[in-house]
């Protein structure tokens, strides 16, 4: 029997749900995401929850039993970041399957008792999982400072594009435009909410694109937030955005685009970035247990522990309209 040894600040977790993210499948597949490259055997898996087994000795949030959602960054807590409260900037930061560090997806797992939030009775495993991509859709629409006066454009329709979507209406964006390139995708954009969908084409260029968007919101979108990560979806970012609006960029491509950097000076166009989540998990579980965002149905697919390699090519392979691919531990 293997004993995992627990500090007086963790809780020792079974395992509940375990959600795939692009970013596993990326180590899976190329073994490094820039400088993160997996040199040793990794144990993947961030999004997830579990239900305590057992306490340290100084856990007081906590008892044997309650099922928890997992904040899976445990950052140093003293560096100047931590103490300013911007914590996901910590560059000592322990993010689960991050490499050198393993992640969740397995029956057993100690966390930091403070990074696990306590789900209400009537909160799902599957949401306590969510809760993660949720918390990025949350600090970017924080970050875009969204509201009543909102008119948000969103570029991609993946996992991270669609909770953006849930967050931005729940927090009363007068109107949520959103594109992708898959027209799939935008059907389900529609049905989560989205006022309009929008195919990017191709073929279409650049300034007839931009004209579409502003048609279609008679007039300019005031915020912008790319999940897609493409450099043609960061230009568009820009370029559509009205003057002394935000672009928020979330999504992640190469690690150099070419941007039409003057145009957002001169109109004034604050470009803001986003990593990961701070403080947000808690506002993101307020979202789901009051029934305000719903995020049950980007469950596209659900698997065993054992049927995980399956799991992971359901989820590389977007097999069967895949959008958030779930494994469950026990
Ligand atoms: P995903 O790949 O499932 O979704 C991306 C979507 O963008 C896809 O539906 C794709 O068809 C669409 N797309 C591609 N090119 C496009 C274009 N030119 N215009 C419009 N849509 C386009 O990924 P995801 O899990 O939804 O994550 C989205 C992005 O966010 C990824 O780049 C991911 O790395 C990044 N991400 C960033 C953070 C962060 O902390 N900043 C956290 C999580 C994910
Ligand atoms: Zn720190």
């Amino acid at each position: 029997m293997i004993k995992i040894v627990i500090s007086f600040i963790e809780v020792l977790l079974e395992m509940g749900c375990v959600g795939i993210c692009g970013s596993d499948v990326h180590y899976l597949v190329n073994g490094r995401i820039g400088d993160f490259i997996v040199k040793k055997p990794m144990i993947l898996g961030h999004e997830s929850s579990g239900t305590v087994a057992k306490l340290g000795k100084n856990v007081k949030n906590l008892k044997v039993g309650d099922r928890v959602a997992i904040e899976p960054g445990v950052p140093c807590r003293i560096c100047t970041h931590c103490k300013e409260g911007r914590y996901n900037l910590c560059k000592d930061i322990v993010f689960c399957a991050t490499p050198p560090v393993h992640g969740s997806l397995r029956r057993f797992y100690k966390h930091a008792a403070d990074f696990c939030f306590k789900l209400p009775d009537h909160m799902s495993l599957e949401e306590g999982a969510l809760l993660e991509p949720l918390s990025v859709g949350v600090h970017a629409c924080k970050r875009g400072e969204i509201g009543i006066g909102s008119k948000l454009l969103i570029l991609g329709a993946g996992p991270i594009g669609l909770v953006t979507l849930l967050v931005a209406k729940a927090m009363g964006a007068a109107k949520i435009v959103i594109t992708d390139i898959l027209q799939s995708r935008l059907n389900i954009a529609k049905k989560l909410g989205a006022d309009v969908t929008y195919l990017i084409q191709k073929d279409r260029l650049e300034k007839d694109v931009v004209a579409d968007i502003h048609a279609i919101f008679e007039g300019e979108p005031n915020r912008t937030i790319d999940a897609s990560g493409a450099q043609s979806s960061i230009r568009l970012a820009i370029l559509a955005t009205k003057s002394g609006g935000v672009v928020v960029l979330v999504g992640m491509g190469a690690p150099e685009v070419q941007i039409p950097l003057i145009n957002a000076l001169i109109r004034e166009v604050d470009i803001r970035g986003v990593f990961r989540y701070v403080n947000d998990y808690k506002d993101a579980l307020e979202l789901i247990s009051s029934g305000r965002v719903n995020v049950k149905s980007l469950v596209t697919h659900n698997y065993k522990l054992e049927d995980t390699m399956q799991a992971f090519e359901t989820s590389r392979t977007g097999a069967g309209g895949a959008i958030k691919v779930m494994i469950h531990c026990k």
